[in-house]
């Protein structure tokens, strides 16, 4: 696999390979990252996507669009990207599991997720010990004792990061879904790991105060990090200035074009907004690569100009 690339699209849901089938056709080299287990389509069952008659599994479309992509020459990594920023000599460096890569152009389909475990208590805790995004709050648990609870990429980066920070770090999982590099530096670190574990129940008073775990294992902490499914994409976007809705941050403010404030950062999908629909992330996705593709064009054309 090559390292550098035109463009890098985060997710392989919809969008993102809509965005690759359009931008790997205007002569872009294009990988897409992600699994595609984890797009909220895998588990869907489609009826009302347009020149699709009946029900169609999410999983089946997705294969399908996987395959045609390849064909048309688009390279996949099936693993996420843990850090995002801006290459020293222009473009973007993307860090996945295992792998270092750069590019010109990067289109951010990650899709949402924030998924709580619906524990007794949990929402009533939030931003009392209770926190889904290690990146935004880590500071504020200097020096204390934490748990993060989650299976992939996102829970151990989370553990990784808290462990030069807060006194004591558990990570729990249910399961560990990571690259095997991932998990030499998980196996080198000082991050207690609890597996195959639940949280059973959170103990508090004002502040959180325990967790137990589904064996009875009592942890005393100050803060619990739940991080289900993969690395943040509004912590990535966030990390490169990329403007996000600014009543809740939950989505991306991309224009026309699906282009972000940052110049090479294109979005689409379920990450910029509702409706949470197939059609409007193939649609999106079709604009971003098509976007995506003229951006690299550009680069290259006023690059051979100033060369000769
Ligand atoms: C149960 C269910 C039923 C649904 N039914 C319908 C329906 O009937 N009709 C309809 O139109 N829509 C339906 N939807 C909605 C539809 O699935 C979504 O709108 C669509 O999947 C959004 O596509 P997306 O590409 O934006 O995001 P997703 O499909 O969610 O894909 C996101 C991708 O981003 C990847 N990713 C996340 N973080 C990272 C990272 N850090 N690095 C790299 N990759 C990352 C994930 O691995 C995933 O591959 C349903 C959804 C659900 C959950």
């Amino acid at each position: 696999m090559k390292t550098e690339y035109d463009i890098i699209i985060l997710g392989c849901g919809p969008a993102g390979l809509q965005a690759a089938i359009h931008s790997v056709r205007k002569r872009c080299s294009v990988l897409v990252l992600g699994k595609p287990e984890a797009s909220n389509l895998y588990k869907a069952h489609i009826e009302n996507y347009c020149c699709v008659e009946g029900v169609k599994t999410g999983k089946e479309l997705l294969e399908a669009g996987i395959k045609q992509a390849k064909g048309f020459g688009v390279d996949f990594l099936t693993e996420d990207a843990v850090k995002t920023e801006f290459g020293q000599s222009g473009g973007f460096k993307v860090e996945t599991e295992s792998h270092s890569l750069s590019c010109l152009a990067l289109i951010i389909a990650t899709g949402v997720s924030r998924k709580g475990l619906g524990l007794k208590g949990e929402k009533d805790l939030v931003g009392k010990g209770v926190s889904y995004c290690v990146d935004c709050d880590a500071n504020f648990y200097r020096d204390a004792k934490v748990a993060v609870f989650g299976n992939g990429s996102a829970a151990v980066h989370g553990a990784l990061t808290l462990k030069d920070i807060a006194s004591k770090v558990h990570l729990i999982t249910t399961g560990l879904d990571i690259s095997p590099t991932l998990k030499e530096t998980l196996d080198a670190s000082k991050v207690e790991v609890y597996s195959p574990r639940k949280i059973k129940e959170l103990e508090a008073d004002d502040s959180l105060k325990a967790v137990i775990l589904d064996d009875g294992t009592r942890l005393d902490v100050d803060g619990l990090f739940i991080e289900l499914g993969a690395k943040g994409a509004m912590e990535l976007a966030a990390f490169l200035g990329v403007q996000l809705d600014p009543e809740k941050f939950t989505h991306i403010v991309t224009d026309e074009n699906q282009a972000t404030n940052v110049p090479g950062i294109f979005a689409a999908g379920d990450i910029c907004g509702l409706p949470y629909q197939m059609a409007k992330a193939v649609g999106e996705g079709c604009v971003a690569g098509l976007s995506a593709g003229s951006y690299c064009q550009k680069l290259k054309r006023e690059a051979s100009k100033n060369d000769t």
